[in-house]
């Protein structure tokens, strides 16, 4: 197929396809979706080899949000019956962290509801950060706290903070319509802040919000012009509760056709499968593993995953390896740009504008220490499984071939609120 040879070229080039081309992928049919995971897999392991790194949420503060990101259970008027809590003490919040870390994760992503951290918060991020990095040593911190205001970036960066995380979700056009309360603009200037002081940038999306085609080609273009580090790629999770909870658009075939032309537009960035993935991709998660180099260990802000050890063993079965904490995520010509920033501004993160991708909320910069994904970035407040034998819909009878929900339906069953580890007295899930 001349597109998908091309898009690979250009792809071990880490050169920009044109929009017609990243339209032309999400316009692939069935029958030809393991050309496409095969291409963008060539893609994939030119940049990242076999390695999958493994990212741990805390959610350092859960609902009673006054914003309106209508896909978040934790917005303003939110039913869904999540847990709520406010901020957890440093100590509460590195004991979450080791469990992720004992788990195989190498980076902590600490994310808290709300439009945006009032100084008084940032002080207390900032030792929540600084007793996780004395706990367990090299572990790369996310911060994920929403807007920033003026200096709150430099100061996360100074307690320690690797990255920081907040996805752009969907694109311009559509911003409105998902959220009233901030714009996309206010957005973009917090990724470009959390670059700026230094840190490792990581800016994502949702998809399965009702865009059409067009509408995530511009969204991850537009994250590849922000230059983020690592883009998490959150499939929506229609929780009960929130206005989006009938909107099940997406199929499995249709997660992998995002997530690969993701790739083909972000080549050597680390694209990390996010939310939702045990939702909508159910068995065929594995296959999403050719493309993404980068998962969530565990459970998610409000919901939860696929148990810890399923997901080392489906990273195992399918060939690929847990990254190390002494190896760098992010291939060298960026790490070295990562080192160039860390040296010039005291931090880590590290990025140069130009030749990456991205937007969002995770990942990051390596050599140095990056870090993933949080609030303001959705996909991942929402999410799956309830105890141990079901996740979020792997396996279960209702997931399984007949496991497809449909657009105007709630389903519950495929949605389990999060009832372990932090908020509640259970052991985490890592
Ligand atoms: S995504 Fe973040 S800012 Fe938006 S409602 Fe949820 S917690 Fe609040």
């Amino acid at each position: 197929m001349d597109l998908l040879n091309t898009l690979v070229e250009k792809g071990l080039r880490r050169e920009l396809p044109t929009r017609e081309e990243a339209l032309a992928v999400l316009a692939t049919s069935d029958d030809e979706l393991l050309d496409v995971v095969a291409a963008a897999g060539k893609v994939r392991r030119k940049w990242f080899g076999r390695r999958v790194k493994l990212n741990y949420l805390v959610n350092l503060k859960s609902g009673l949000c006054p914003e309106d990101c209508s896909y978040c259970s934790q917005r303003l008027g939110s039913k869904a019956e999540i847990l709520k809590y406010t901020w957890l003490k440093p100590d509460e919040a590195s004991k979450a962290a080791a469990a992720g870390v004992a788990g195989g994760a190498k980076r902590v992503c600490l994310v808290a509801s709300g439009r945006g951290p009032t100084d008084r918060d940032v002080d207390r991020v900032s030792k929540t950060i600084e007793a996780i990095k004395e706990q367990n040593e090299g572990i790369e911190v996310c911060a994920c706290l929403g807007l920033l205001s003026d200096g709150q970036a430099e100061r996360l960066r100074e307690a320690g903070a690797d990255a920081y995380n907040h996805n752009l979700n969907t694109s311009e056009a559509t911003y409105g319509a998902i959220t009233t309360t901030h714009t996309y603009a206010d957005r973009v200037e917090t990724v470009r802040q959390a670059h700026a002081a230094g840190m490792s940038a990581c800016s994502g999306l949702i998809a399965g919000m009702g865009e059409n085609d067009a509408d995530l080609v511009d969204v991850v273009f537009s994250l590849r012009e922000l230059d983020p580090d690592s883009v998490p790629v959150n499939f929506l999770i229609p929780f009960e509760g929130t206005p989006l909870a009938k909107e099940w658009h997406l199929t499995p075939q249709r997660c992998l056709r995002i997530l690969a032309m993701t790739r083909f537009v972000c080549p050597d960035v680390e694209v990390r499968l996010a939310g939702g993935r045990e939702v909508h991709l159910r068995t065929l998660q594995p296959l999403a593993l050719e493309i993404a180099n980068s998962i969530f260990l565990g459970d998610y802000l409000t919901s939860e995953g696929q148990e810890g050890k399923a997901d080392l063993a489906m990273i195992a079965d399918a060939g690929f390896e847990v990254e190390g904490a002494g190896e760098s995520t992010l291939p060298a010509h960026r790490a070295d740009v990562a080192a160039a920033s860390t040296a010039s501004t005291g931090g880590c993160g590290g990025h140069a504008g130009g030749g990456g991708c991205g937007p969002c909320g995770d990942g990051g910069a390596e050599a140095a220490a990056p870090a993933a994904g949080g609030c303001g970035s959705a996909g991942v407040c929402g999410t799956a499984a309830t105890e141990a034998p079901v996740p979020a819909g792997v396996g279960s009878a209702e997931t399984g071939a007949a496991g497809q929900a449909a657009p105007g339906e709630v389903r519950s069953d495929l949605v389990a609120v999060r009832r372990r580890g932090t908020g509640t007295d259970l052991p985490p899930n890592a």
